[in-house]
């Protein structure tokens, strides 16, 4: 399940396709990922990372 990013966070958009990123949950992580089934953009931590989301989409 896809969880939409709350408009009032600064987050780029994906550098690639230009759609902005939602997030899923996984057991062990959560990953900041472009919504485009094509594009396989995305960044996994422990925490939900927009810094190293942004620093890779800028
Ligand atoms: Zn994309």
């Amino acid at each position: 399940m896809s969880i939409q990013i709350n408009p009032n966070i600064p987050v780029n958009n994906c550098k690639i396709c230009g759609a902005r990123p939602v997030i899923e949950q996984t057991k062990n992580s959560w990953i900041i990922v472009c919504p485009t089934p094509a594009c396989k953009n995305q960044v996994a931590d422990k925490l939900i990372n927009f810094d190293a989301w942004n620093r890779q989409n800028v």
